[in-house]
């Protein structure tokens, strides 16, 4: 933050606050927002979450998650209003307006005072107060640092500490990604100590599958995963057939692409689904081979070095052949063994 003094001033008093998160919310979106606002809301001001999209059910237990307000569920002159009479509005766990759809013009044009929390690449410059870093494993985690700068802690419960865990375990695919640093687990085990169940946790978001979701993984994994073993690539596509014949639901593909990172000398791996208004690409990879830039280049998306995500407007097997002829250009980052002769 620039100037935590006038932050603090600006919280000084109560007031009326929107925070918003990105397009289908992740634990670490939601987690960071209902985690942020239930703090606040102890501090005396009034609070909405408004998030663009829905978001997975298995993150509905988080505390605050029934006072939501979803955009595109016919709440946008709601969020208009809540936006209009916001004082200030927070903006958490996305660095560009753009990630927020229609949402995003409308906070652009607010009035309010906007609070940047995030820790994508390349944030946009729209925020006046702004708490930005890449070295951040999770928004969730900048959060409770920030609230400990501003002196907040004592503040924290519980139901705060829950949902703010759920978004550094998450982001940290479980402590097991590079970016699981000391300051991970320092400030997870303050949120311990805040009362956080993280076994309880881990359950509620991990095993709560549906059997249909199951049998979709072992759907994908069988019938949708291809290698590229001459660029250590590999990728599911998925079509909006398969979705509907496993009754997906938002949230069901969620994880997919890292078993295909997960296999012995994978570097980059992705995943190409067939939404119908979109092809919608995650992707991921090991090491050097920067995604972000991958998506940021092609795909018109961003994220992480190691985990980002794009879009194609193209249908799914034009999104295919674009990919696999990208692939040509990375050919000796993604397998330095093999040398083009040209
Ligand atoms: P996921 O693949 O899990 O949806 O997203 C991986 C990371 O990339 C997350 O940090 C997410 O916020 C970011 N991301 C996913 N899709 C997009 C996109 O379309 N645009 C941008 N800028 N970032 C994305
Ligand atoms: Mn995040």
């Amino acid at each position: 933050m620039q100037n935590i003094a006038a932050f603090k001033q600006l919280i000084g008093t109560p007031r009326d606050i929107v925070i918003t998160t990105h397009t289908k919310p992740d634990a670490d979106a939601l987690g960071s927002s209902l985690g942020l606002a239930l703090f606040l809301k102890h501090m005396g001001h009034r609070v909405t979450v408004i998030t663009p999209t829905d978001y997975p059910k298995f993150l509905t237990w988080m505390k605050g998650n029934d006072e939501v307000v979803i955009y595109n569920d016919n709440n946008e002159a709601k969020s208009q209003t809540l936006i209009d009479s916001a004082e200030i509005v927070f903006c958490l766990d996305f660095s560009s307006l753009s990630r927020i759809d229609d949402l995003g013009e409308r906070v652009r044009e607010a009035t309010a005072v906007k609070v940047l929390i995030d820790h994508h690449l390349a944030p946009e410059d729209f925020a006046d107060f702004m708490r930005w870093s890449t070295e951040a494993a999770a928004t969730a985690e900048l959060v409770y640092d920030l609230i400990e700068e501003i002196g907040g802690e004592y503040l924290v419960d519980k139901d705060i500490a829950e949902c703010l865990y759920a978004g550094i375990m998450t982001d940290t695919g479980c402590f097991k990604h590079p970016n699981t640093t000391e300051n991970v687990f320092a400030v997870s085990s303050k949120l311990i100590r805040k009362g956080a169940d993280t076994a309880k946790v881990s359950k509620l978001i991990y095993d709560s599958n549906t059997v249909d979701r199951i049998k979709f993984i072992g759907f994908a994994l069988s019938e949708r995963l291809q290698i590229l073993e001459e660029y250590n690539t590999a990728f599911f596509a998925i079509s909006e057939e398969d979705l509907k014949s496993f009754h997906s639901r938002t949230g069901d593909t969620e994880g997919l692409v890292n078993y295909a990172l997960s296999i012995e000398g994978i570097k980059f791996a992705a995943m190409i689904i067939d939404r119908g208004e979109a092809v919608k690409m995650s992707f991921r990879s090991i090491g050097e081979f920067s995604v972000n830039e991958f998506a940021r280049t092609h795909f018109q998306g961003g994220g992480h070095k190691n985990a980002a995500g794009g879009i194609s407007r193209e249908n799914l097997q034009l999104t295919i052949a674009k990919f696999e002829k990208l692939l040509v250009g990375y050919k000796e980052q993604l397998n330095p063994k093999l040398k083009t002769l040209v």
